[in-house]
């Protein structure tokens, strides 16, 4: 039997390669360096600070030229660190005090990363390490040595910690996997690891018994690491790496047929999408609009809020690639599990059922107003939708109008172009809007069900509690029945309703939805093939009796088992 590490599994699939072993530890070559007179090491340091910027520069024109919008927006911001005078300075005083130069940028660069690092926030602490990472370009450019050394063949990454610059400017052909000992899901090596797909194992220990050149597997779907694989299992897992790229071949072929039933029902399928960039994919699965923008990760991993035109630059970003299809943002949904870092909420033992999202929002004017202003501007550029978070009331919805018309107000008098009568919906994310989904429906324009919420306040179960994850069931019977309410009600009153938690992206649930009468579903890109494979194998003449059947049943996990074998 091949020996196992385990990890956390990052970005999923196959990669199978030799270790190559990457180390950030500079401070061995130090000793060797030959240190001139203070004049020359300031002008070895000024020089080599020069060949640095112009190595970023060359990995920002290619990341931008390869539509990679994360990796570019970090290595420019190491351009702007490069380019920091205080920084610069702080290492030539050294150098004056006679410290040679690389000794200066060590310790200059780790004293920065030291107050970072000292700060309770995960997104300044991360900027820490970019000081580490334009350091360590600077020293090795002055050491003469190379990051890492790559031969013609395949390799997978380990590390203890990799710098995302390190990493953006390697060939995908020859590294084909990462593992890094350190690595969260923020850290920037990481983002960028998923920008390029490079399937990435995370939190992994033991890898200093792993030498260069051993032979591994990594699995990123459940982060196993596979030592030496036995020739069987190699082959067995190569088959699958080359059934799962034959499959995503597939589901770009099939992205441009409609999703309609065989008798010829059509429901849109959207993506659901958290930044501009992740629209790449969702087109490529042939998504028809987004039917959940969520904007608070705009407003996350940075130390103030977006003003009004930063957010228009990213709204207008994603309506133009919608292009004929609508874009449903939502505005804020801060709270609950979304602090933000320069954002304080009191204390609340129970901020799941917190001051969060439209109920922050209707508080501070000074947030919702730029939001909103934000949304009817894209709105002029194409077809928009505004969608509240948390709705319990209809006052809700009505004093968000309220906001509107001065929100237009302002844009009017700023002379700025902006949409009139953008389509104003809810998420019916909570027992109460379900319930009070008849009412609601006459203050708004559409529906779509947050199942991800409202199955942990129906029934309630935290959606994020593992011990009790078995009792979180999209099927369970209340559930079910509410979502069939609320369709019915929609319909009833003429307004669309869609569904936008991940129930929306599970194929065993789009025979029931489409049964029901949903519009709209919108899910995570990657779900879309397999949801529209499933629509369009439907013939909804035949699912009145199964709706029936399963609205009759008492108990979420034999309605499961119900339609596994249907
Ligand atoms: C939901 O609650 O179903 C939903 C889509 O919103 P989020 O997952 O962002 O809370
Ligand atoms: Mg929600």
């Amino acid at each position: 039997m091949s020996e196992v590490l385990k990890g956390v599994g990052i970005v999923p699939g196959v990669a199978v390669g030799r270790i190559k072993r990457v180390s950030q530890d500079i401070e061995k070559h130090l000793p060797y360096y030959k240190a001139d007179s203070p004049a020359r090491e300031a002008e070895k340091f000024t020089a080599a600070l020069r060949q640095a910027k112009e190595q970023v520069g060359k990995i920002i024109d290619t990341a931008k030229k390869s539509l990679q919008k994360d990796p570019a927006d970090i290595m420019e911001a190491h351009l702007t660190m490069l380019g920091d005078p205080m920084l610069q300075e702080a290492v030539l005083q050294k150098i004056q005090e006679t410290i040679p130069a690389p000794l200066a940028i060590v310790a200059v660069t780790q004293e920065y990363a030291a107050a970072f690092q000292s700060i309770d926030d995960p997104y300044l602490q991360e900027r820490g390490a970019d000081v580490l990472d334009i350091g360590r370009r600077i020293t090795r450019i002055l050491l003469n040595i190379q990051a890492v050394v790559l031969e013609n063949e395949p390799v997978i990454l380990a590390a203890q910690a990799l710098e995302p610059s390190v990493l953006t400017d390697l060939p995908a052909q020859i590294v084909q996997g990462l593992i890094l000992e350190q690595g969260s899901t923020t850290s920037h090596a990481v983002i960028i690891a998923k920008a390029k797909g490079l399937v990435t194992i995370v939190g992994v220990s033991g890898l200093n018994e792993l030498d260069d050149g051993t032979p591994v597997v990594l699995d990123g779907s459940n982060g196993t690491i596979v030592i030496s694989p036995e020739q069987a299992e190699c082959a067995s897992y190569i088959a699958r790496k080359q059934a799962e790229e034959a499959q995503y071949a597939r589901d770009l072929a099939s992205a441009t047929l409609p999703a309609v039933t065989v008798d010829g029902r059509q429901v849109q399928l959207a993506a659901n999408i958290s930044t501009p960039q992740d629209m790449e994919r969702a087109l490529q699965f042939g998504s028809e609009g987004v039917g959940l923008y969520r904007t608070e990760f705009l407003f996350m991993g940075r130390d103030n809020f977006p003003n009004e035109e930063e957010q228009f630059l990213a709204y207008q970003a994603v309506v133009a690639q919608c292009g004929p299809h609508v874009c449903i943002i939502r505005t804020l949904d801060i709270g609950g599990d979304k602090p933000l870092s320069y954002f304080s909420i009191d204390q609340e033992s129970n901020p799941f059922l917190g001051w969060r999202a439209i109920r922050i929002c209707l508080e501070r004017p000074d947030l919702f107003l730029p939001q909103l202003k934000a949304i009817l501007r894209a709105g002029a550029t194409g077809k928009v939708a505004i969608m509240l978070p948390m709705v319990i009331n209809g006052s809700e919805i009505r004093r968000t109008r309220k906001y509107l018309e001065q929100a237009a107000a302002e844009l009017e008098r700023e002379g700025k172009n902006y949409a009139r009568n953008v389509p104003l919906g809810i998420m019916v994310e909570t027992p109460a809007a379900a319930v009070l989904a008849p009412q609601l429906a006459r203050e708004c324009d559409f529906f779509s069900i947050g199942t991800n919420d409202l199955v942990q306040y129906t029934l309630a179960v935290d959606r994020g509690n593992q011990k009790i994850s078995d009792l979180y069931n999209h099927f369970h019977p209340a559930v079910l029945q509410l979502i069939s309410n609320v369709i019915s009600s929609a319909h009833q009153h003429g307004i669309r309703v869609g569904m936008c938690g991940e129930m929306a992206g599970d194929p065993l649930a789009a025979a029931l939805l489409t049964a029901m009468g949903i519009d709209e579903l919108s899910m995570s890109s990657a779900a879309l093939p397999r949801v529209r494979e499933k629509i369009r194998s439907i013939d909804t003449r035949q699912t009145n009796e199964f709706l029936q059947t399963i609205l009759s049943l008492d108990d979420g996990g034999k309605i499961r088992e119900y339609l596994e074998k249907f």
